[in-house]
């Protein structure tokens, strides 16, 4: 295929300071869980973007001294000589493929409480550590501290050349960082050159950078990530005014100006409460102020979208660290005319949520995420089947499109019957909810990609049975029928009979999806804490319905504070009126109310509401895998080689897992796997443990 010549302009090279972006795809800095910890998949990963064809690939944050010790995250560092070599690999992965390796150098300052290193954090002020709410102060700096820090940052700047990089990116963003807080007169109260006019606030940036020009300037580009609005309104930085004097006064000094919008959760918002394109009305003053390339992020999936921006003068660049993680292959496929062919990112956060809980991420549209070294998955490529056997797969959720994809790429005759009329299984039924109707990605990708392969035989309004599997002449099958809401409030809080439950005033998220709506005033109990219980909320209320939304945790769907979206969906709830009644669960229910218990006082409270959504937990749809597996003798004889359930059939989880599952079914058909599936990163010993 030859691309579109409308893209064209998305392949110009684009210069900043002395290197060239071979284009104007640019990997923005993210976390991913992996950074020191997991070195060799995150050198990888990146590696396999710069193949994917973007032409910047940045590190995430990479602390420069002990006194930024983010410890328990899991990022790079360059605090000696000692942390060149592994970033030194990602360099070497990057360059493989033609692309510019950037690392953005970053002191967090008075965010973090340097749990590892003991050091006292810095700040322009005196001033509690926020980010965690640790039991810990931030120490006003002194002259000589500056001093240090100017040091420290240069130091790093010289490893990172040493290691390799192409670009020092000098970070003030996401309210994260120590030059940022001194720009902000919140935290800056100094009467020094350091503190009170704007200029004086901005000294240590434009210091940072200029030394940094001074050390590399005409080997490396020096660039800067600068958040231009805070969106607190006047009690923050703002793109209308201190923000956008900030880009003005320092306009020329760096070699590429990539701004976004701080704290993280502004930046990364999700799907849910932003589109496309969400930072343009914040950033797009930057190139009217400098003549140097300015890049921004905002969900850029789609190639016309990008076109527009840079025709429109927004940006040089199109940033983006999301969709770069659905498809590390995005620039490629553009580039080569397979728009089709993009995996969009849907915009949930679940790479962040596991970045959140220090561990490698995960990605709900590419299940090869943080998987490209240890188990040598790539994004792009899967190994030829290993036999001939043709693959049955049962239910057509994210789970059973996934597998039915992956095997019919390896080369597998593929069957995939669905029992309902339309294909795409709970992701189907959850993009009709509101704010989710960007979920529906994970669908079409797959459902085009096999509607396009010769292989695959797709049959909708087809119910399975085990005997029909049987009947099947398939070597391998998958179940993959998914899971349903239960009824009775078993879940987390509740593992015994809740008094009332047997009523017929109960509904569960599954019949709300069905269409069914509650008569009067509704409770949903939400002891489920992901985004199901709010949806409902917000479904309901468009419905007309009067909602009270009851929880046992102290705040409304706790588990979406690692998508960043909590304090967004509790705001949203509150506006619509839905009543919240946190830290309480069901102790009894009536045909006209339901008695809640405060979880910690034990006292009561009676709520008049005619029905009770439960969302509690789901019990696999695994009937037909049990019927099939309890018939070993038949499944023998019918010459069945792997029988597998997959999903939420296996174990209710997230769409990710789900996705993740039924790739991992394809990848090892017919493949011997060793009882730990992929290689592991191990701590070494130090010399003097080793066994002579
Ligand atoms: P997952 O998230 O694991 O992919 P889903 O619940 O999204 O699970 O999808 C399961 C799909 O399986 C649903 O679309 C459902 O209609 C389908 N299904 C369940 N039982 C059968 C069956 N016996 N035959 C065919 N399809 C089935
Ligand atoms: Fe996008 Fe979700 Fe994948 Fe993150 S996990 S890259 S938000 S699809």
């Amino acid at each position: 295929m030859t691309r579109d010549a409308r893209y064209d302009v998305l392949f110009e090279p684009v210069k900043i300071g002395p290197v060239t972006a071979k284009n104007r795809f640019y990997q923005a800095p993210h976390c991913n869980g992996m950074g020191r910890s997991f070195p060799s998949s995150m050198a990888t990963m990146r590696g396999i973007k710069a193949e994917g064809g973007w032409a910047v690939i940045s590190t995430e944050q990479v602390e420069i001294h002990p006194t930024s010790d983010f410890t328990p995250a899991t990022e790079c560092r360059l605090w000696s000589d000692q942390d060149i070599p592994y970033l030194a690999r990602m360099c070497d992965a990057v360059h493989e493929h033609d692309a510019l390796a950037s690392i953005e150098l970053c002191h967090n300052g008075m965010c973090t409480p340097n749990n590892y290193s003991r050091e006292i954090p810095l700040s322009p002020c005196h001033i509690p550590e926020s980010y965690h709410n640790h039991p810990v102060q931030a120490r006003m700096m002194t002259k000589s501290d500056i001093r240090d820090f100017r040091r420290w940052h240069l130091d790093a700047v010289k490893r990172a050349k040493t290691a390799g990089f192409d670009i020092i990116c000098c970070y003030a963003g996401h309210n994260l960082t120590l030059p940022g807080s001194f720009m902000l007169p919140r935290y800056n109260q100094r009467t020094d050159e350091y503190g009170g006019s704007l200029e004086n606030r901005v000294r240590l940036f434009r210091e940072i950078i200029e030394d940094a020009k001074d050390a590399v300037g005409d080997t490396m580009g020096v660039i800067v990530r600068f958040s231009v609005d805070e969106l607190r309104g006047s009690e923050g930085l703002e793109s209308i005014k201190e923000g956008r004097e900030i880009v003005e006064m320092l306009a020329e000094l760096p070699d590429l100006w990539d701004v976004c919008l701080a704290e993280w959760d502004n930046d990364s918002q999700t799907s849910r409460f932003a589109d496309e394109g969400f930072q343009e009305p914040f950033i797009d003053f930057v190139k009217q102020v400098t003549t140097k390339p300015v890049v921004a992020v905002g969900l850029y999936t789609t190639p016309d979208h990008m076109v527009s921006i840079v025709n429109k003068g927004i940006v040089d660049m199109i940033g983006a660290a999301r969709p770069s993680i659905a498809d590390p292959f995005l620039p490629k496929k553009i580039e080569e005319g397979r728009i089709e062919d993009i995996r969009e990112c849907i915009g949930c956060n679940i790479c962040v949520a596991w970045d959140n809980m220090q561990a490698p991420m995960r990605c709900t549209q590419n299940p090869t995420a943080s998987e490209e070294w240890r188990r040598g998955w790539h994004p792009d490529r899967i190994a030829p089947k290993s036999d001939d056997g043709s693959v049955l797969i049962v239910g057509a959720g994210p789970a059973g499109l996934e597998a039915a994809l992956a095997a019919a790429q390896r080369g597998h005759d593929v069957i995939l019957a669905e029992a309902a009329d339309e294909l795409g299984g709970r992701v189907t039924r959850e993009s009709q909810l509101p704010g989710l109707a960007a979920w529906a990605g994970v669908r079409d990708y797959r459902t085009y990609q096999l509607s396009q392969m010769a292989n695959v035989e797709v049959y909708q309004s087809s119910l399975v049975t085990a005997a029909q599997i049987l009947e099947f002449d398939a070597a391998h099958v998958a179940i993959a029928t998914g899971a349903r809401w239960r009824r009775d409030g078993y879940g987390r809080s509740h593992q015994f009979p809740i008094p009332g439950t047997e009523g017929n005033n109960l509904l569960t998220p599954d019949d709300i999806m069905d269409g069914i709506r509650p008569e009067g005033r509704v409770l949903i109990y939400d002891d489920d804490h992901y985004y199901m219980g709010s949806v409902i909320a917000e479904q309901l209320i468009a419905d007309g319905i009067e909602v009270v939304l009851a929880t046992p945790h102290p705040e409304v769907a706790s588990w979406t504070n690692y998508t960043l979206e909590q304090h967004r969906i509790q705001a949203r709830l509150l506006e619509l009126g839905v009543k919240i009644v946190t830290s309480h669960e069901i102790k009894a229910m009536t045909q006209d109310s339901v008695e809640l218990g405060c979880v910690y006082s034990g006292q009561h409270q009676t709520i008049a509401a005619s029905s009770v959504v439960m969302i509690t937990s789901r019990i696999p749809e695994d009937s037909l895998f049990r019927e099939l597996e309890a018939d070993t003798d038949q499944l023998r004889q019918t010459g069945i080689k792997t029988l597998k359930q997959i999903g939420d059939c296996h174990g209710p989880a997230t769409i990710a897992a789900a996705v993740y599952e039924g790739h991992r079914f394809a990848r090892e058909l017919g493949e011997e796997v060793e009882e730990i599936p992929y290689r592991r990163e191990i701590t070494e010993l130090s010399p003097e443990f080793l066994v002579p």
